[in-house]
This record gives C-alpha cells, sequence and structure tokens, in this order.
C-alpha cells in the first residue's frame, strides 16, 4: 500500500501541493494567539498528510447530523431540523435547536426562521439559545475578544468587567 499513493515530485512544481499550503499557513500563523486560526492551520495540516483524527472524519463522508452541525463540533443533534440558520449574504443551513443555535451563534449577522413543520417558537428558543452561547461553542479556549464572546456576554462587558 505504500509506493502506489506517492505522487512524483514533478507534479508538486506546477501549483502548491495541500501540504505546502498547510506549511505556510502554519508558518503565519505560528506566534497567532487566534485559537479558531491555530486549530484550522493544524486541521489543514493534518490533511495534507492525511493524518486526521478519526473522531473528525464522519464515516460516510457527511456524518448523520443536521447541515447546520460544524465538523469540528462533536455534540450530537438534540431533534429533528426545525430551523433555518442564513448568514449576513443569506447562504444558510437547516438545523436542529441545538446546532441551529451554534451556528447561529457563531454567525456575524445571522438570522433565523423556522422551518414550515418546525413546533411552536423554535425559532425563538434557537434565537435566544444562540445570545447566550459563545461562537464556535466546542472550542476550548480562553475568551478574551467580543468575537470570541457571546452576544449577550459583550453587552454585559464581557467575562473581565
Ligand atoms: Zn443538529
Amino acid at each position: 500500500m505504500c509506493g502506489a499513493a506517492a505522487r512524483p515530485v514533478g507534479d508538486q512544481l506546477h501549483e502548491p501541493s495541500d501540504l505546502e499550503v498547510a506549511i505556510s499557513v502554519a508558518q503565519q500563523l505560528h506566534d497567532s494567539d487566534q485559537i479558531l486560526s491555530l486549530r484550522e492551520a493544524l486541521r489543514l495540516l493534518l490533511r495534507a498528510l492525511d493524518a486526521e483524527p478519526a473522531s473528525s472524519v464522519p464515516a460516510n463522508g457527511t456524518g448523520d447530523r443536521c447541515p447546520a452541525a460544524h465538523p469540528d463540533d462533536p455534540s450530537p443533534c438534540n431533534g429533528p431540523a426545525v430551523v433555518t440558520v442564513l448568514d449576513a449574504t443569506n447562504a444558510g443551513a437547516d438545523g436542529c435547536e441545538h446546532h441551529g443555535a451554534r451556528l447561529l451563534a457563531s454567525l456575524e449577522g445571522g438570522r433565523v426562521y423556522g422551518l414550515p413543520d418546525a413546533p411552536d417558537g423554535a425559532a425563538v428558543r434557537v434565537f435566544q439559545t444562540a445570545d447566550t452561547t459563545r461562537p464556535f461553542a466546542w472550542v476550548d479556549a480562553p475568551r478574551t475578544k467580543p468575537s470570541q464572546r457571546s452576544h449577550a456576554e459583550n453587552r454585559h462587558g464581557g467575562e473581565h468587567a
């Protein structure tokens, strides 16, 4: 199984390989304190090396969670997809209340709408949950910047106030 997958060196001269891009990103972010960027760089690097952690690669390629679930967020759905979350450019994803709230909290200028067969109040619950949910809630990192805190925390001056 080794050997067959190796690419000729010449191929890599035509355009940057995933690994070269990942290395350059990693070098630029080496001294960064932005955990999300660092995680993305690490993910790129591991993907280029074909060494992604098994847990981040769904067995069926898409996972069996709602479209709003972030690939790096390991949490399961808490029900069927009941809302559509739109970002500022009207790109949207359907999601369960749990992932809908997490996605909405991670967006600038995001909106949420209930799907036609959603239970009463689903969109309102998602909106309220998102308000107190930190962006990229699944990332365990210090929250020192407004962009890393929930809307409610920012209204109250943040956790260090
Ligand atoms: Zn979900």
